[in-house]
C-alpha cells in the first residue's frame, strides 16, 4: 500500500465503537485514511509520525459556535455578578443588543480578524472542524458580512466550516414588538440571498418565550426547505416549547440545549434521526440545575454530540475539551460518550458523518494526538488539555500555536 505518512505507535480512538488499538497505525493518502490498524500491519513508508504511545482521536468537530461577532461581554458579567438584573444590564448598554450593534459596525475584515483568533484557539485545542453561526446582524447585510466572513475562517486556516444562518435568533431593535414582520424579512430577503450567495450551509432559529414562537420558527423552516436548507434549532433551553418535534418533523439536523426536552420531543428525534447538540458551557454558565434528558436520549438511541456553543453571552469558552470534561461532571456522560460527542456524533449534526468524525479508511485523515493514553485521561482534567499535534487532511502543518 502507498501511503504518503504513517503514524505510528499510536493508541488509536477510533470513535466507532471499536475498542482502543493499543499500538496501533494510521496510513494516510491524499488527505484520506488509507488504513488503520495494529503496528504488525504497518506499512512501510518513508514519511513517518512517531506518536510515542499517545491516543490518536478524530480530530474535534465543534457543531455548534457563535464565533462571529464583535466587542465584549466582560462588563455585563461583571453587572451580572453584582446582582444586576437583564434590564438593568440592558440599559448599561449590555445584552445581545450591544453585541448586534458592535457586529454591525464591524467591515467584514474586522470580523474576519477576531473570528480568526478565536478559530486559531479552538484549532490549539484540536477542533479542525466548525459550525459557525451568523446572528448578531439581524438585517440582510450584517447577516451576509458574517457568513461571508466566517466562510473565510475556513480558508484562511484550512479547517472545514459549516455556516449556519441564525438571522432568527434575536428580534433586532428596529423591529421590537414586530416580531412577525422580522420574520417577513428572514424569509422573504436573508434566507433566499444566503442561499443564492451559497453562504449558508444550514439554517437555525432561537424557538423560546424570549426568541420567535413556534410558529415564526416554522415559517422560517418553511423557507429553508423552499431554498433546500436543512435546519436546526436551539430548542427546549429555558422552557418547553415543543421545538424539538417541530425540528424532528423537519427532519433537523440537530436540536440544541435540550434542558426541558418532553418525552415526546425525544421519541420524535429518535424517529427522525435528528442529533441531540448538549451545551455544557451555556448550562455552567447560566447556573442552570435542570439538566437535559440524557437517559431517556441513551434509551431511545438519540446520537448525543457535544458543542462549546461559544458565544459572547452565555459561553465564553474555545476550549473543547474542557466541554468533555463538563459534559462528564454537569451532565454525567461517560468519558466515551463526551469524546463520540466532539466526534462522531457532532459530524451527523453538521451532516458530515460520511467524511468525518470517526478514524476509518476512506474518510478524511483529521485527527488529534494527545499527550494522555485514554477516553479517562483526555476529559478528566479541569482545562489545560491540548493535543500535541493536529493533522488536516494529512496535514501536519498545523501544529497548534501554544
Ligand atoms: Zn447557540
Amino acid at each position: 500500500m502507498r501511503a504518503d505518512i504513517v503514524i505510528r505507535n499510536a493508541r488509536v480512538l477510533a470513535c466507532t465503537g471499536a475498542p482502543l488499538i493499543e499500538s496501533g497505525f494510521v496510513a494516510v493518502r491524499d488527505g484520506r485514511i488509507a488504513a488503520v490498524g495494529p503496528m504488525a500491519e504497518a506499512p512501510a513508508t518513508e514519511r513517518n509520525v512517531d506518536a510515542e504511545g499517545r491516543l490518536l482521536t478524530p480530530g474535534l468537530i465543534d457543531c455548534h459556535t457563535h464565533l462571529v461577532y464583535a466587542g465584549s461581554r466582560a462588563l455585563e458579567f461583571e453587572l451580572r455578578l453584582s446582582g444586576a438584573s437583564y434590564e438593568e444590564i440592558a440599559r448599561a448598554g449590555g445584552g445581545i443588543a450591544s453585541t448586534v450593534t458592535a457586529t454591525r459596525a464591524a467591515s467584514e475584515d474586522e470580523l474576519l480578524a477576531a473570528t480568526l483568533a478565536r478559530a486559531r484557539v479552538l484549532l490549539a485545542h484540536g477542533v479542525t472542524t466548525v459550525e459557525i453561526k451568523s446572528g448578531y446582524g439581524l438585517d440582510l447585510a450584517s447577516e451576509l458580512k458574517c457568513l461571508r466572513a466566517a466562510r473565510r475562517v475556513g480558508h484562511e486556516l484550512g479547517i472545514d466550516v459549516r455556516t449556519t444562518l441564525l438571522a432568527a435568533h434575536a428580534v433586532p431593535p428596529e423591529f421590537k414588538a414586530r416580531a412577525d414582520a422580522y420574520v417577513d424579512l428572514i424569509v422573504n430577503e436573508i434566507i433566499p440571498a444566503a442561499a443564492r450567495e451559497k453562504l449558508a450551509d444550514a439554517v437555525d432559529a432561537f424557538c423560546e418565550t424570549i426568541g420567535f414562537t413556534p410558529a415564526q420558527t416554522r415559517r422560517v423552516f418553511d423557507a429553508a426547505r423552499t431554498h433546500g436548507l436543512p435546519v436546526k434549532l436551539h430548542a427546549e433551553q429555558f422552557s418547553n416549547q415543543r421545538g424539538a418535534t417541530l425540528a424532528a418533523a423537519f427532519n433537523a439536523l440537530s436540536a440544541d440545549h435540550l434542558e426541558y426536552l418532553d418525552d415526546e420531543g425525544v421519541a420524535a428525534m429518535a424517529r427522525a434521526g435528528t442529533v441531540a447538540v448538549l451545551l455544557p458551557g451555556a448550562f455552567y454558565c447560566l447556573r442552570e440545575t435542570t439538566l437535559p434528558p440524557i437517559d431517556k436520549l441513551r434509551a431511545a438511541r438519540v446520537p448525543i454530540a457535544i458543542a462549546t456553543d461559544h458565544n459572547p453571552g452565555t459561553s465564553p469558552t474555545l476550549d473543547a475539551p474542557l466541554m468533555m470534561n463538563m459534559a462528564c461532571t454537569l451532565f454525567r456522560l461517560t468519558p466515551a460518550e463526551a469524546l463520540e460527542g466532539f466526534t462522531r456524533h457532532a459530524a451527523r449534526a453538521l451532516g458530515l458523518s460520511m467524511t468525518h468524525g470517526t478514524i476509518e479508511a476512506g474518510k478524511q485523515a483529521d485527527l488529534a494526538l494527545w499527550p494522555c493514553d485514554s477516553f479517562a485521561a483526555l476529559c478528566y482534567p479541569v482545562g489545560a488539555v491540548r493535543p500535541t499535534q493536529v493533522f488536516k487532511r494529512g496535514s501536519v502543518g498545523l501544529a497548534p500555536a501554544h
